[in-house]
């Protein structure tokens, strides 16, 4: 509409009443299945020292080089808003001595993240992840535990169109031998490659699993493949994790080219992503960083996590917009003093009783508070009358009958209604 000052900033958006029921039973089984599962919640602030989330995530990254919200507060303190969770909940692991509990500690999260991203459907500036890290495990049994709970949470949300992908990116030495071999592979079929592979060997030559390039396609098919060199430990770590998802029946397939835009990651990670999201595919992902504690100052500490992104959910999801509707809507007579504090007591004394209760605050007629509570989707309508009797209407099949007031919750909680 013309003549608007004032818009949310680019890549941001308002989350409004009509979509906030979907994203509430989103967040609301999260919560659930992470607390069925011990997982327990922590929230750390939403801005960081930005050397944290340098050395956490690494500089060469895309998030750090390109993504960030950086800022100098008023005491000169270099500051950013968070781009992940993983970092940060480490910081938190070792500022408060967590490696004194019993391990693993095992901590969801769900907030506000931000990253200074090209905007696009599924990709915002302030988007929101829910997840969970187990710190203080290399028991392939977690990762099996943490993959097997983002399938759970996805299948119970509905999600369609689903599919895992899992691979292993073995130590961090090992990952450095690999990326020299590859490099010199890349070289020795340079003539076959496209010019923007070819450009970028030495600065990002995983970046050529995925090009659509057909020759350099047929290049790659050949190419040495990181989880084709797993050292002993770690295929060993991997074949078990492989293992245990066999066994509980949770689906995956390989890929050998899976990469994670973020140096921390260590053995496996994985990636479930959606037929139905378009260029922005993924939904959720992680995997194990076996050296972040140490990295940040904590002891040596292995464990693993993921995040997925709320919005992706939505999107794929693709609920109609809506609201919870009420159990009860109170009608009255706008004049009537007695009828509106009756209203006021009864919808507190409904309330109470755990159902919603509303009443008409806009001065309308009767026909127009009937109309209204239909519009925000009322069960039943109780409509109060001149001298103290009460009619319970039932909005689906219009029928209408008396009701006495003092025993209204009982019999809408009893189910008479
Ligand atoms: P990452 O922290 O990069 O591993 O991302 C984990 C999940 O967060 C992704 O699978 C997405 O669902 C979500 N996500 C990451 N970046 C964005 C973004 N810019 N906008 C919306 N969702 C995002």
């Amino acid at each position: 509409m013309a003549g608007h000052k004032y818009q949310a900033p680019r890549g941001t958006f308002d989350v409004l009443p009509a979509d906030a029921h979907a994203r509430a039973r989103v967040q609301r089984t999260a919560a659930e299945i992470f607390a069925r599962a011990g997982f327990e919640p922590i929230a750390t602030p939403v801005f960081e020292d930005t050397e944290l989330f340098e050395r956490g995530v690494g500089h060469s990254t895309d998030i750090v080089r390109k993504e960030m919200f950086s800022f100098e507060d008023k005491g000169g303190r270099g500051l950013t808003l968070r781009p992940e969770g993983t970092a940060p909940i480490c910081r938190a692991y070792v500022e408060h001595g967590m490696h004194k509990l019993a391990q693993p500690v095992k901590l969801s999260y769900l907030g506000p993240f931000f990253r200074h991203e090209r905007p696009q459907a599924g990709r915002y500036r302030q988007f929101h992840q829910l997840g969970i890290e187990a710190i203080g495990t290399d028991s392939p049994l977690a990762d099996a535990e943490a993959i097997g709970l983002q399938a759970e949470l996805l299948a119970e949300l509905g999600v369609p169109g689903v599919e895992l992908r899992l691979g292993s990116l073995g130590s961090l030495e090992a990952r450095q031998a690999y990326l020299e071999e590859l490099k010199a592979y890349l070289h020795a079929h340079e003539g076959e490659l496209s010019g923007d592979v070819r450009e970028r060997i030495d600065t990002n030559p995983l970046r050529a699993f995925d090009s659509d390039d057909e020759g350099t396609q047929a290049v790659m098919e050949a190419a040495p493949k990181l989880v084709e060199r797993l050292e002993s430990d770690d295929a060993d770590h991997f074949a078990e994790v492989r293992a245990l998802l066999d066994a509980a029946g949770v689906e995956y397939t390989i890929d050998p080219t899976l990469v994670r835009g973020l140096d921390y990651y260590t053995r496996t990670i994985f990636s479930f992503v959606c037929d139905r999201l378009g260029a922005q595919s993924e939904i959720g992902g992680g995997g194990r960083y076996d050296g972040l504690v140490e990295q940040l100052g904590g002891p040596a500490t292995p464990a693993i996590g993921w995040a997925a992104g709320i919005e992706r959910i939505l999107l794929a999801l693709d609920e109609e917009p809506g609201t919870e509707g009420r159990d009860v809507f109170i009608s009255f007579a706008a004049d009537d003093s007695g009828q509106r504090a009756l209203a006021l007591s009864l919808a507190r004394d409904l309330r109470r009783a755990g159902l919603s209760a509303e009443f008409d605050l806009a001065g309308r007629g009767q026909k127009g508070q009937l109309k209204h509570a239909d519009r925000i989707g009322a069960r039943r309508v109780l409509i109060l009358e001149a001298d103290g009797a009460a009619q319970l209407r039932d909005m689906e099949s219009r029928e209408q009958r008396p009701v006495d007031t003092g025993s209204l919750v009982e019999e809408i909680v009893g189910g008479a209604s």
